[in-house]
């Protein structure tokens, strides 16, 4: 930490007006006297700042080690064969078994899948993100209790949740003790620096006991992904599934495809955030789900620590889900290798550019 005392000023300064926060929500849900607010998908300064550094310090973006951070959650670093996607004990191909769940789920319905079993066990709640009352495919914390909050959740959003205010949520709102949070790979870093950083905050560290990180390439700008929807014609309200798969994003309404377009015709869309960072497989969490690597209909589970092994093999036992080992070919572990390269490259461009 510096000598002079790293406050919301700095955050403006080196994080926010440079276009690299990404919202997670971090700095929201550790301020003390409730004065950070997003609004708008920025943080603001709501009332009077106290200059207590949490929010600087707690910052994904402006204060993360890598090296350290490894060394903190997993007890070493990271070895040649883990530089692209990062520390890990084994990779699986799954797929939930709940017709339910894999109606509702983007893919293998294995997040919902591992979610429902740690409700039936020790957890109870879980941060995912739904959906905006009145702005279609707009991704918002949700504090969930039982399968049918999680079903709620399930699917994926293209847009930023500032899910770590669901955290402060959760515990603070609810009374909640033991919960799981769903996140992107920002995300998890936001928590993993919550938990263990050098002004870590105590209750979040003590009630987050499970982290699922989605693999991510990117999320979309709100109003710029609206403003395209509505330029193809297409009413977001009525869509049911967007899907981005094999370098197609694809819209989805009553099961039927109606757009199908490169991915590089939507990259305008992205927020601009994304392009500085590096971390596609979500390296922090204990758990990291995605879809490249396994067939259509399945989810590449990545094992980081006991908690996710735990988590997993507690799904498996209770008959939730079935796990299969990745292929380890070049559709399959070399798939996400390849992506997580590709971003993590891009990522070194951009800073260097910047
Ligand atoms: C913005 C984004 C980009 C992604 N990009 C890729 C990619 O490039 N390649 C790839 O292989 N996979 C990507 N994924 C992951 C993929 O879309 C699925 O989430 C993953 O395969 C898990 O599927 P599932 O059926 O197991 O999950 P489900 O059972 O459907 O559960 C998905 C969980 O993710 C949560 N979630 C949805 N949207 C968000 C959001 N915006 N922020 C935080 N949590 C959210 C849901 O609330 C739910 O709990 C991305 C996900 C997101 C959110």
């Amino acid at each position: 930490m510096s000598e002079r005392p790293k406050v919301f000023g700095n955050l403006v300064a080196e994080v926010i007006r440079k276009n690299t926060c990404v919202t997670c929500g971090g700095c929201e849900a550790v301020c003390p006297v409730n004065t950070v607010k997003i609004e708008d998908g920025t943080p603001k300064l709501v009332g009077l700042c106290i200059s207590c550094q949490l929010c600087y310090w707690n910052c994904p973006v402006a204060s993360f080690d890598v090296t350290e951070m490894e060394e903190k959650v997993f007890g070493r670093i990271r070895t040649e064969d883990e530089a692209a996607i990062g520390v890990h004990k084994a990779i699986y191909a799954v797929k939930a078994k709940d017709a339910e769940i894999l109606g509702k789920a983007q893919d293998g319905g294995a997040v919902s899948a591992i979610l429902t079993q740690f409700l039936s066990g020790a957890g109870d709640g879980a941060v995912v993100a739904g959906v905006e009352d009145d702005r279609p495919w707009a991704a918002k914390p949700i504090v969930v209790t039982s399968k049918e909050g999680i079903l709620e959740g399930a699917g994926t959003k293209y847009t930023n949740s500032p899910s770590l205010v669901g955290v402060a949520s959760a515990i603070q709102e609810y009374a909640l003790r033991k919960i799981a949070l769903v996140g992107t790979p920002c995300q998890m870093k936001g928590i993993r620096n919550i938990e263990t950083g050098p002004l870590s905050d105590e209750r979040i560290k003590d009630a987050v006991a499970l982290r699922i990180g989605v693999f991510c390439m990117e999320t979309f700008d709100y109003p710029s992904f609206m403003e395209y929807l509505e330029g193809e014609g297409i009413d977001a309200a009525k869509v049911d599934k967007f899907e981005i798969k094999s370098g197609k994003f694809i819209a989805l309404q009553n099961g039927e495809e109606i757009h199908n377009v490169k991915l590089a015709t939507v990259k305008s869309l992205v927020r601009a955030c994304c392009h500085t960072c590096g971390d596609f497989s979500a390296e922090f969490s204990d758990l990291s789900v995605g879809n490249v690597g396994s067939p259509n209909g399945w989810s590449t589970v990545i094992v980081r620590t006991d908690v996710g092994e735990e988590a997993l093999g507690a799904a498996e036992k209770a008959g939730l889900i079935e796990i299969h080992p990745i292929d380890d070919g070049k559709r399959g572990l070399g798939l996400v290798n390849k992506l997580a390269t590709m971003k993590r490259n891009n990522a070194e461009e951009a800073h260097v550019e910047s």
